[in-house]
C-alpha cells in the first residue's frame, strides 16, 4: 500500500457531511464543459454585477479558499496545525489594474509576514507580481522594449514593493516565496526575483523563485541560476511547480505564431520536474526547495531520493506544499511521516480571488487534473466509515 492510500488519515478532519460535500463539488468540476460554461457565465454575472455569492461562497470559495480576510482564515490554520501541516497564507486577489490597488494588496501580504512572524503554524509569506504592479508593464519589460520615464518609475514602484515585502520578511525571521506566471511577464519577473535573492539570500534562503517545469527552459534555468548563486555568494531558494497556464501558453503562442514554450507532452514536463527535484535535493544543503505538486509519484520520487541519499524527513530545507482543498491525502500523510508539509491557503474577497478559483477549477477538470484520485479516495473513505459504523 501506498503512504498516500491511507484514507483515514488523509481526511481524519473532514465530518461525513463534508466528505460529500467535497465529493459533489468534485463531480461538478469533472466535467470540462460545465467548468468552460460555468467560467464563461461567472464572468459575465461579475461584470453585469449579479448576485453570484449565494452559490460561490458554500461551493468552491469556502473548498478552495481560508476566507475573505485573514481573521476567517484562522479556523483552517488551526485545523491544518493539528495535522502538522503549515499554512502559506495567500492573498489571492488578480485582475488588479491601480497603483491604489497594489498599494492595498501590498499592505496586505505584510500582513501576511507579521502573522508568519507571530504563529508557528504560518510557514511561508507569498505573492504575485501581477497583484503589485501592472500586467502590461511586465509584458513590455519583458519584452524588453524600451520604457517612457513615467512607465520607468512605475516599474521602480513595483520594485521597490516587492522590496519592502522581502526585506520586511528577513526582518521577521521569516521567508517569503513569489509565484510564477506567464511566460511573457515572466522574463522580467525573473530578473527582479534573481535581484532580490541576491540582496536577501546572503545569509539564509528568505527569498523563494517558482519555477513551473511545463516549461522547456526551465530545468537549464534552474542550474544556471544555481551556478549564478554560488558564483555571487547568496543561498538559492525554489519552488518547483508544473505550471497552471498551460491552455492560455500554448493558444498565444498559436496566435502569434511563435513555438509553444511548453513541453509537447505531460510526461515531459513529469520528467523536467522530478529532474529537478532531484538537482535540488543534491545541493540541499545551499539550495532551498520546496516541492509544490499533488502528483503522488513526485512526492514519492522525493521521499525515496532523501531516504536513499539519508536526509531527514525534516530537513529544514525541504517542504512539500498543495493547494488548500486539493490532496489532503499527499499533505496529511506525509505530516504524519514528519515531512515538513505547508498548504497554500488562499484568501481574499471572492469577487477578486475568481481567477484562482476558475484555474483551480479547470485543473479538476477529468481531461488535465485528478478529480477521479481525489472522487476514488473520499469514495473508499466513506465506504470504510460506513463498513465500521463511523
Ligand atoms: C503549493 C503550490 C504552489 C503553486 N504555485 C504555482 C505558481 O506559482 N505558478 C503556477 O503556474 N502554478 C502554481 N501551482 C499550480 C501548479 O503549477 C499545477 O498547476 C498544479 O499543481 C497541477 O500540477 P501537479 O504537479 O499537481 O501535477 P499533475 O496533476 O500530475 O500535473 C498537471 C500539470 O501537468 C502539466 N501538464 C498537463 N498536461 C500536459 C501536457 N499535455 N503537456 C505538458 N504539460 C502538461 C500542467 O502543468 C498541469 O497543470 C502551484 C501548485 C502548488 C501545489
Amino acid at each position: 500500500m501506498s503512504l498516500f492510500d491511507n484514507t483515514r488519515v488523509a481526511f481524519a478532519d473532514k465530518s461525513n457531511r463534508d466528505l460529500r460535500k467535497a465529493y459533489w463539488m468534485f463531480v461538478m468540476v469533472k466535467s470540462p464543459l460545465l467548468v468552460k460554461t460555468g467560467a464563461v457565465l461567472l464572468q459575465i454575472a461579475i461584470r453585469l454585477s449579479l448576485p453570484i455569492r449565494w452559490i460561490l461562497k458554500p461551493t468552491v470559495f469556502d473548498h478552495f479558499c481560508g476566507g475573505e480576510t485573514l481573521q476567517d482564515c484562522i479556523p483552517s490554520l488551526e485545523s491544518l496545525s493539528k495535522r502538522n501541516v503549515k499554512a502559506v497564507l495567500d492573498y489571492a486577489a488578480e485582475g488588479v489594474e491601480t497603483e491604489k490597488e497594489f498599494d492595498e494588496a501590498t499592505e496586505r501580504i505584510l500582513a501576511t509576514v507579521e502573522l508568519c512572524r507571530t504563529r508557528e503554524d504560518v510557514a511561508f509569506a507569498v505573492f504575485k507580481f501581477t497583484g503589485i504592479a501592472r500586467f502590461a508593464l511586465l509584458e513590455k519589460q519583458s519584452a524588453n522594449e524600451i520604457l517612457t520615464a513615467e512607465e520607468q518609475q512605475e516599474l521602480e514602484r513595483a520594485v521597490n514593493r516587492a522590496d519592502e515585502i522581502c526585506r520586511k520578511s528577513m526582518e521577521a525571521g521569516i521567508s517569503v516565496m513569489i509565484d510564477a506566471e506567464e511566460s511573457w511577464i515572466q522574463t522580467a519577473v525573473d530578473d527582479i526575483v534573481e535581484r532580490l535573492m541576491e540582496k536577501y539570500n546572503r545569509e539564509r534562503q528568505v527569498v523563494f523563485h517558482t519555477l513551473q517545469m511545463y516549461r522547456v527552459d526551465r530545468l537549464y534555468y534552474l542550474k544556471n541560476l544555481f551556478a549564478r548563486a554560488m558564483e555571487k555568494g547568496y543561498f538559492p531558494a525554489v519552488k518547483l511547480v508544473r505550471g497552471a497556464y498551460m491552455e492560455k501558453e500554448r493558444e498565444r503562442a498559436m496566435e502569434k505564431d511563435y513555438a509553444s514554450p511548453i513541453h509537447l507532452d505531460k510526461n515531459a514536463t513529469d520528467d523536467d520536474f522530478d529532474k529537478a527535484v532531484r538537482f535540488c535535493l543534491m545541493h540541499i544543503d545551499t539550495i532551498a526547495l520546496c516541492i509544490g505538486t499533488h502528483n503522488e509519484n513526485s512526492c514519492q520520487e522525493a521521499i525515496d531520493f532523501m531516504h536513499v541519499h539519508e536526509l531527514d524527513a525534516n530537513h529544514p530545507n525541504i517542504h512539500f506544499s498543495q493547494l488548500m482543498g486539493m490532496s489532503d491525502h499527499i499533505s496529511n500523510n506525509l505530516a504524519i511521516e514528519g515531512y515538513n508539509v505547508c498548504k497554500y491557503l488562499p484568501y481574499g474577497p471572492l469577487k477578486l480571488v475568481m481567477p484562482y478559483l476558475i484555474r483551480r477549477a479547470e485543473e479538476n477538470t477529468s481531461v488535465a487534473g485528478q478529480t477521479g484520485r481525489e472522487l476514488e479516495l473520499i469514495k473508499k473513505e466513506l465506504r470504510r466509515r460506513n463498513k465500521e459504523g463511523l
